[in-house]
């Protein structure tokens, strides 16, 4: 009989942490653990960690990737938080963690399609990323001060779930026996949702919006009927602001000599689970 309550196999189990910094500095976050330095731990995967992100279906929703963050970093409670110029980071913190420090790629150069093996040094990588400061401030064409922060993870993984579906709906639509009214009337819908979980990510993204008297509104209802109305010229102010803001974070590509033809080109770096784990 088993009285032990206290699994002695569990000992075993703990694996060292990597501690890193975030782009975000905890900035964002409701409950964060960080060290007195300011880092926060990375623990290694597990064996089902590793399946999970071999899940399509989880993949697709970004489910595996909040699941293996919420085992690999405890620290952060709440891993629907995770701010979306923290994820890389993140990430590359468990690759080392569970793999070590290097990581072998592949570049293709543009030039002569020669295809260069690189290591990829990650701890130097990490030594790269930028970070956040502070809330960004605009001010659009009617002296409306808007500040802004990055999304999250969550408002991403909807987003590109919504933008899956929608051009799933499109390729069937093709393929149908249906009059060209109906068609144009599915297109359309379509558009409209895609449109609307565009809106949707920058209104979560406006923390508040200040009348030129002085009004300060913070309401997610009241900012997003306003950012439907918008025109133009202010969306894309806005719409630039946003796209900004989460470049902040790891280096999204880096300066390869190619092997073959001496050409120097810039390669993306792809932190997509699915290439970067597998
Ligand atoms: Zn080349």
């Amino acid at each position: 009989m088993n009285t032990q309550t206290i699994n002695p196999l569990m000992q075993f189990s703990k694996k060292p942490a990597r501690y890193i910094k975030i782009p975000s500095q905890g900035q964002g976050y409701s409950n964060l653990k960080l060290t007195d330095s300011g880092e926060i731990a990375v623990y290694p995967m597990t064996a089902k960690d590793e399946l999970m992100l071999k899940s399509p279906d989880a993949l697709l929703n970004g489910e595996a990737v909040i699941s293996v963050l919420r085992n690999c970093v405890p620290d952060v409670p709440n891993p629907r938080e995770i701010q979306i110029i923290d994820i890389d980071s993140l990430m590359v913190a468990v690759r080392m963690a569970t793999y070590g420090d290097n990581m072998d790629m592949v570049a293709t150069c543009p030039h002569d399609k020669h295809e260069n093996n690189v290591q990829l040094n990650l701890p130097s990588l990490l030594d790269q990323q930028t970070y956040w400061t502070g809330l960004t401030e605009i001010e659009t064409s009617d002296k409306i001060v808007v500040k802004m922060k990055p999304y999250t993870v969550t408002d991403q993984n909807k987003t590109s779930l919504v933008s899956f579906e929608q051009m799933t709906v499109l390729s069937q639509l093709d393929r149908q026996e249906a009059d060209t009214q109906t068609k144009l009337k599915t297109a359309n819908s379509t558009f409209s949702q895609l449109i609307d979980v565009t809106l949707e990510l920058m209104t979560n993204s406006i923390v508040s919006a200040t009348t030129p008297d002085g009004q300060e509104i913070t309401d997610k209802a009241f900012i997003k009927q306003w950012v439907v109305g918008l025109s133009k010229a202010d969306y894309d102010l806005i719409d630039n602001a946003l796209k900004d803001l989460i470049k902040i974070g790891l280096p999204k590509s880096m300066n390869i000599k190619c092997d073959n033809c001496g050409e120097i080109f810039e390669a993306p770096i792809n932190f997509n689970p699915s290439d970067f784990f597998g």
